[in-house]
């Protein structure tokens, strides 16, 4: 939210508001664009789920916003009471305003406001065991949503955006996430920080390529933490990263496609590393 005034509408205020053109409503309308996510430091996700996930993980909370047909959820209220608890703001809106905000005909009932967060690059620590992810210029929000969710789902612990990512804080990407955008620490940098920091893991970097010389099962991964280097959809991984890869593995393919989806190709891979981190319990 623009600082002034976000500011001026005192935490922790309940506000009723039905016209479009209130300034909040037309701040918030505004987030759906990368650029005043980023001037403001803030994101929307839907849906009282998500937003309840949000608030469990500690993620900072400024408004809370719900159409008036939440009166008298007990589920709503009580997430509204966390908010106003948290020093943000609640909004009880028309669902003619609740539409324009999602910018959706049928909106969901909730709308959250969280401030962004990023993990910097050097304070992640590797450890045995780890699996991060890091991916090169991933354009499709919904790729990119789909692969936080995929490592929360393997327990991953980061996911590191190279070069010039589609933003993981866009409505579509994280609605792709389903809550594990709040579970996984997310990075961003670009490729000569990257590469640098690359240089001090100590652990095993696994580029994926159509070209890799390896079959992606016959690698041990269980040799201290490791780094999976994602290519972009369009070009795949550029030299200068596969360079920097100790081992660049393919996942065989028959039929007529060239190449697996991104997200694809990354689920295939972590559950790959992450084999031994579900053993078979032997009930099947
Ligand atoms: N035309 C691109 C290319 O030549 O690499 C295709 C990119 S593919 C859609 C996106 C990324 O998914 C690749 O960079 C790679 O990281 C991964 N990928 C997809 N299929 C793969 C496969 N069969 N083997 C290894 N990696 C694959």
């Amino acid at each position: 939210m623009n600082e002034t005034r976000a500011k001026a509408t005192a935490p922790g205020r309940v506000k009723e508001i039905t016209s479009l053109s209130n300034p909040l409503v037309k701040d918030i309308k505004a987030l759906a664009l990368k650029k005043y996510r980023e001037r403001d430091n803030a994101y929307m996700a839907e849906g009282l789920k998500l937003v309840i996930d949000g608030l469990d993980a500690g993620w900072t909370i400024r408004f809370f916003i719900f159409a008036k047909a939440g009166n008298g959820n007990p589920a709503v209220e009580k997430a509204a009471a966390r908010t106003v608890a948290a020093g943000g703001t609640v909004l009880e809106v028309s669902e003619k305003v609740l539409s324009a905000i999602t910018r959706r005909e049928n909106p969901q009932m909730v709308v959250g406001v969280f401030e962004q967060r990023y993990r910097p690059l050097k304070d992640i620590r590797p450890a045995p065991g780890d699996v991060y992810v890091a991916l090169d210029r991933v354009r499709d929000p919904g790729n990119l949503g789909t692969i936080i969710r995929t490592a929360d789902a393997v327990g991953a612990k980061g996911v590191i955006l190279v070069g010039d990512c589609t933003d993981p804080f866009a409505i579509e990407a994280v609605r792709a996430t389903m809550g594990s955008l709040f579970a996984v620490p997310l990075t961003e940098t670009d490729e000569e920080e990257f590469l640098a920091w690359r240089k001090g893991f100590k652990g095993l970097v696994v580029g994926t390529h159509l070209k890799g010389s390896v079959d992606y099962r016959t690698v041990d991964y269980s040799k201290g933490p490791v780094l999976l280097m994602m290519g972009n959809e369009q070009k795949g991984l550029p030299d200068s990263l596969a360079e920097a890869c100790d081992k660049l593995v393919r996942i065989p393919q028959a039929g007529k496609a060239d190449s697996l989806n991104l997200a694809v190709a990354t689920g295939v891979m972590l559950y790959e590393i992450r084999r031994s981190a579900f053993p078979l319990t032997g009930e099947n």
